[in-house]
């Protein structure tokens, strides 16, 4: 079976067969090299510097990362604003009112683009020490554009927190243009590890800030003892020797900007397989990111459907999310996936839609 969903990916025999390495007490210093190790390739899948940035892990899904980010890096008394175009950024304003963040929303209709001049405009007439967005918008496939935002946050003081959960490891994020305080990630999505271990990539200074609004996510405490070679809880030891496995490979293969360029190629080939079938793409591909596209159904196809059709061809894609689900599927190309796989993907659809 192939996933076509963002995430959990399609996994490479090397990072599966990772999982079975010898049984580890996360007490021993093999446990900390290994966290180590996963730590120092997070940094450098970006080529960032050690001094500056430090990458917290933490077990969880990326949604963990998330709300460590946000319930940590918006310092005592802050004020946030979140930009909402999709579920995602739904999800942040709703962390934030969880935590009682003071806080404010600025909404988008969920195929829309955020209006970044008026986000812009809105940190000159209000105070806020951050702002929160969501890089690729899973929702819709949308890349959302950041660098001026980002340069904008950096010339006013004002941290932005990043959720670059499906776009970390395949996009390119500008981190010392501007003002990017953090970025909340995950092992599996773009970087083809397994559920289980998240992490923020948090600037030094923004992490002597924190607040301690949280307990088992409260991110100073984590980054104080893993940078000690300790951890306050038990992590998911397995789930951490498969992303050192994936970041091994991630870097064998090329990096950020290869993984970037491959997907780019898959999503283009099923962009152009579905589009000569009559089945369009909900946004122009200069609006998309590389990762995951969203599709219109085709006149008369339920997405169940189509989902248990292709699914009986050995492929999961995945629905719409809230109102989209009646007219978007989408297909993910993150993933031990290649050009042979679409072209059978493409074929599933043709004889399907016969
Ligand atoms: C997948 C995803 C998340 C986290 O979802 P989990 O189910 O917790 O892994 C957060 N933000 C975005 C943009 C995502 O795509």
């Amino acid at each position: 079976m192939l996933l076509l969903n963002p995430g959990p990916v399609t996994l490479s025999e090397r990072v599966r067969k990772s999982l079975l390495q010898t049984d580890l007490c996360h007490r021993e210093p093999e446990f900390f090299d290994l966290q180590d190790e996963a730590r120092k390739r997070l940094v450098a899948a970006y080529e960032l510097d050690p001094a500056v940035w430090s990458a917290v892990l933490m077990t969880g899904s990326g949604t963990a990362a998330v709300e460590s980010m946000i319930a940590g890096l918006v310092p005592e008394g802050g004020r946030l604003l979140v930009v909402e175009n999709g579920v995602y950024g739904d999800r942040i304003a709703q962390i934030a009112k969880q935590y009682g963040i003071d806080h404010e929303v600025v909404k988008y209709e969920w195929m829309q683009a955020p209006d970044i001049d008026a986000i812009i405009a809105l940190l000159d007439t209000k105070e806020f020490t951050n702002v929160a967005i969501i890089h690729h918008e899973t929702t819709t496939g949308r890349l959302n554009a950041i660098d001026q935002l980002s340069r904008a946050c950096g010339e006013r003081g004002v941290g932005l927190l990043l959720d670059a959960v499906s776009s970390f490891g395949a996009e390119a994020i500008d981190f010392d243009g501007g003002g990017i305080a953090a970025i909340a990630a995950t092992a599996n999505k773009c970087l083809h590890g397994v559920p289980g271990a998240a992490f923020v990539i948090a600037r030094r200074d923004a992490l002597a800030q924190a607040a301690s609004r949280n307990y088992y996510l409260g991110i100073a405490r984590l980054a104080k003892l893993q940078d000690a070679r300790n951890t306050p809880f038990t992590p998911s030891v397995h789930a951490y020797y498969a992303l050192v496995e994936a970041l091994r490979e991630f870097e064998e293969e090329g990096g950020w900007r290869a993984r970037h360029r491959r997907y780019a190629k898959l999503a283009e080939q099923v962009r152009a397989g579905l589009a000569s079938l009559g089945i369009e793409s909900a946004l122009p591909p200069e609006e998309s990111s590389v990762v995951l596209r969203a599709y219109r159904l085709p006149q008369g196809v339920t997405y169940e459907t189509l989902h248990d059709a292709l699914k009986a061809k050995g492929f999961v894609i995945y629905a719409g999310q809230g109102g989209l689900s009646k007219e978007l599927f989408r297909i993910s190309t993150m993933g031990a996936l290649d050009a042979n796989d679409m072209d059978r993907l493409i074929s599933s659809f043709v004889e399907l839609l016969r």
